[in-house]
């Protein structure tokens, strides 16, 4: 049954329809032609991130040591963090931390001695297992113990003190004869089992906390032929299957056990043993230019649903196994980490986690680690079991004893809610492999709690003493130790991560000048209509152009350097089409019969002067509060009972109380609905900023009442609040003046800032780091500037500014 509406209703209806969709598309198309997609700047600091692209972390600076003395030279001639970076295959932030000196050691990498009669090699840590391979390849040698693939760095590999899939020996520090560290003040130690073993069992698994490992004497193996052998059973079965066949056979080199998900009910046993049968594949080692097509999308075809992991279990891999192979052993040692595929990973990512159970416990743990997958509905690809012997004493050890290792291969989203998600599930994990006395591995995502954590690598203190000794002042950081190590102002962090929404984004300082454009924008119309010009020669069209470029650029700028805030960037779509919307609407008006109104009028009526009042006034609000807190209606119905209704300039008059009757009548209504259901989308805060300064307690009491001191650390050392937004702008300046420096602001160490000033003037001082120019405009001849400035220097940047014939406009407080 359809409903026909009486002809007039059909004709108001066609109208609002064909209209509606007139707007759309040329709101559309506005959007469309304006912004500046082309954009090319970018921050300057570089961004260390990982293969997952989780982890993007800006740091101050990056060098490429090619000999000691340019790590010596690094160090001696810096004072702040330093981070450290091999092939930077970790997944949460260990080989970065903002702002740091980050040695990138990619480039030492050279054989410094080898003996193959000793069988021991002597490397730069930067070199890669694969490049250590090519040297004693031709030697029939082999490395010891190194992961399944060849792309790690010895330096980062020993830092995180890996094992492979190797029978017989236990994590690589066993196979470690000695190392060379240069230390936090630029000197160099040696140390080994037995000389400095402190420093070798701290910085071995120390996750380059303590110093640079430079160089590292290993011990090398046999290169034998091995032939693949593979069988399925039970889990239930694999435990007894182990102990059997494979631990103590001398003739299996590898070994792991795949455990199929998404049931964890069947395993698949993948061993090579040592034989003279003739090889199936002739290469010695696996070519580091090989393409990689098929395994990739096989991968993610194996994720990408349930049938997806059943094919992969009952059809693929029971064919791919069903050939033989004979390999050299350094050819099964040198797969190719690009054979997991180097696509997109912005939506989706694939990750790793390990845990390690004590052989005995190892069937009690399966059904733990099953129900945690089942119950968060985990996108585990694999469960790859393999073996390691005791750990003969790094303080950091994961293999306390004799261990099964469960390194678990999944998917998960690049989401915030994602990363909850996960660490959600991780933390239930760690707490299921912990009440089986295992423990699970750093090299991962630090979602563990510092208490799980604790429980993990109880003889962490021992480390810490270590560290604290050699590193006193904390230089070698990165995003695990931030998180696990107990530094000297850990007591204010402490009490600072403890505040009610003290953290915030620092993408969000950048992310918020299109937002804040919607305040500037209002103020030049106000300063516009001020100067005496026609509303109706309003740029509109430019503003909106303005603000799609703001809106564009500071996506580029922050794509890829922080993690994606997809909530910000939707809120700063959502507010820039209502604001093209808005601002087309106007300037389709204005340009017709509001130029025609104006084009009657002898001068300006008092309707005029009202608008011109309320607009400042909403511009005045729009500083320190939300926008649809503005009182819209009140003003709307002023332009009736304000202003008289007859008067000269009769047209006018009614032309703009009508007008300004429907926009404001219209952001009434629209701020009413906003009002109703933003209000804790928008400003979830208790409007406050919380930051870490240096200064006098009292001095800073008498600058502004507004500033409240939460805490007196001592030593000059305050945690403070202040308002944000407009107040925040007005406040900092102050307090800068009267010599307060800032240490963080809101968990940031980067903020960004606009100040205005004449057109043909330019100004870039030292600390702040231009970005790009702003069109201003009213007052005439102004131009914005933008900057990023460290948090450290902006009492500096901001006491230099009148120098410089800048005006600030705004400190953007994420
Ligand atoms: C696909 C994949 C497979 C993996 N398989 C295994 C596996 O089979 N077995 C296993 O144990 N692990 C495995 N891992 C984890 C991997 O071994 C570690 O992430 C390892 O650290 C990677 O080496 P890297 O050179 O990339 O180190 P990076 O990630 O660059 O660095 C790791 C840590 O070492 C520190 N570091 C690096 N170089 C030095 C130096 N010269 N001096 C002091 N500190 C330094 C860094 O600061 C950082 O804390 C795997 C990871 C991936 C991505």
């Amino acid at each position: 049954m359809s409903i026909k509406l009486p002809r007039p209703f059909r004709s108001i209806f066609k109208f609002f329809l064909y209209a509606l969709l007139l707007l759309t598309v040329a709101v559309t198309g506005t959007v469309w032609i304006s912004g500046d997609s082309s954009y090319q700047g970018r921050l300057q600091e570089p961004v260390v991130n990982d293969i997952t692209q989780l982890n993007p972390v800006r740091v101050d600076r990056v060098v490429t040591p090619k000999s000691i003395d340019d790590i010596v030279a690094a160090i001696r001639t810096s004072t702040g963090p330093i981070s450290i970076g091999g092939g930077h295959f970790s997944m949460g932030g260990q080989t970065a931390k903002e702002g740091s000196l980050h040695l990138d050691m990619r480039q030492y990498d050279k054989v410094v001695a080898f003996s193959p009669e000793k069988r021991e090699i002597t490397v730069e840590s930067g070199i890669t297992w694969h490049k250590i391979q090519q040297h004693i390849d031709p030697y029939n040698l082999s490395v010891k113990i190194m992961q399944t693939y060849s792309n790690f760095s010895v330096g980062g590999s020993l830092s995180v003190n890996v094992h492979g899939r190797y029978i017989g020996h236990g994590p690589l520090i066993s196979s470690v004869k000695s190392i060379r560290v240069v230390l936090a003040d630029g000197s160099q130690a040696e140390a080994s089992p037995k000389k400095n073993p402190e420093l070798f069992y701290a910085a071995i698994g120390g996750y380059g906390g303590i110093g640079v490992i430079t160089e590292v004497t290993l011990m090398l193996d046999k290169n034998e032929k091995v032939e693949r052998k593979t069988s399925t059973m039970k889990i239930a079965q694999y435990r007894d299957y182990f102990a059997r066949n494979i631990r103590d056979n001398r003739q299996v080199v590898f070994h792991n056990a795949d455990i199929y998900p998404p049931a964890f009910e069947n395993v698949r046993d993948v061993s090579w043993y040592v034989t003279d049968k003739p090889l199936t594949i002739e290469e010695r080692l696996i070519p580091t230019d090989r393409t990689y097509f098929w395994l990739p999308k096989l991968t993610a075809f194996a994720s990408s649903s349930s049938f997806g992991k059943w094919f992969r279990e009952h059809m693929l891999e029971p064919m791919y196994y069903s050939f033989d192979r004979v390999v050299w052993r350094n050819w099964e040692a040198s797969y190719d980490v690009r054979e997991l595929g180097e696509g997109d990973r912005s939506k989706k990512t694939y990750v790793l986690q390990e845990y390690f159970i004590p052989v005995a416990n190892f069937d009690r743990f399966v059904p733990k680690m099953r129900a945690v997958f089942q119950a968060h509905d985990v996108d585990v690809l694999n469960v790859s079991v393999r073996h390691a012997l005791p750990d003969p004493g790094s303080y950091l050890a994961w293999a306390r004893e004799e261990v099964f290792a469960f390194v678990v291969y999944y998917r998960q989203g690049t989401s915030e809610q994602d990363k909850l998600k996960v660490g959600q599930w991780t933390r239930e994990m760690t707490d299921a492999i912990l009440s089986e006395g295992g423990t699970y591995y750093l090299p991962y995502q630090p979602h563990a709690t510092i208490e799980q954590f604790r429980r993990a690598y109880p003889n962490a203190d021992k480390f810490f003493a270590v560290k604290r000794k050699v590193d006193p002042q904390n230089r070698f950081q990165n995003k695990l130790w931030e998180k696990y190590y107990p530094s000297p102002d850990q007591k204010i962090s402490d009490y600072l991560t403890q505040q009610k929404n003290y953290q915030r984004g620092e993408e969000q300082s950048f992310l918020s000048l299109p937002e804040w454009y919607l305040v500037f924008n209002p103020n030049e119309y106000v300063a516009f209509l001020d100067s005496g010009k026609n509303p109706s020669d309003f740029p509109f069209f430019k503003s909106i152009d303005e603000y799609w470029t703001l809106y564009d650029r500071v996506k580029i700028l922050t794509n890829g350097v922080y993690p994606k805030n997809s909530e910000y960037q939707t809120m700063l779509w959502v507010i820039g089409v209502s604001t093209t919307v808005e601002y087309l609407l106007k300037g389709v008006y204005e340009n017709t019969l509001g130029r025609l109104s104006r084009w009657t009028a002898s001068r300006e009526t008092p309707e005029e002067a009202l608008i011109r009042d309320a607009h400042r006034a909403y511009a005045r609000l729009i500083y320190d509060e939300p926008w649809y807190k503005f009182p819209f209606w009140s003003w709307a119905k002023r332009a009736w009972t304000d202003a008289p209704f007859f008067g000269q300039n009769f047209i006018r008059k009614i032309e703009r109380k009508v007008f300004f009757t429907l926009e404001f009548g219209f952001k009434a209504l629209y701020a009413k609905l906003i009002g109703f259901g933003a209000q804790t989308a928008y400003e979830p805060s208790d409007g406050l900023v919380t930051m870490h300064v240096r200064a006098d307690a009292k001095t800073l009491g008498a600058i502004d009442e507004r500033i409240k001191v939460l805490k007196d650390f001592g030593n000059r050392d305050l945690v403070i609040t202040v308002p944000r937004w407009g107040e925040f702008t007005e406040i900092v300046p102050k307090v800068a003046a009267r010599g307060v420096e800032f240490v963080e602001i809101s968990g940031n160490d980067d903020i960004l800032i606009s100040a205005t000033m004449a057109v043909e003037a330019d100004a870039k001082p030292a600390p702040l780091k231009f970005l790009f120019a702003s069109t201003v405009i009213a007052p005439e001849h102004q131009k914005r500037m933008v900057y990023v400035v460290k948090v450290a220097k902006l009492a500096k940047a901001l006491r230099l500014m009148p120098e410089s014939k800048l005006r600030l406009e705004h400190i953007y407080d994420y």
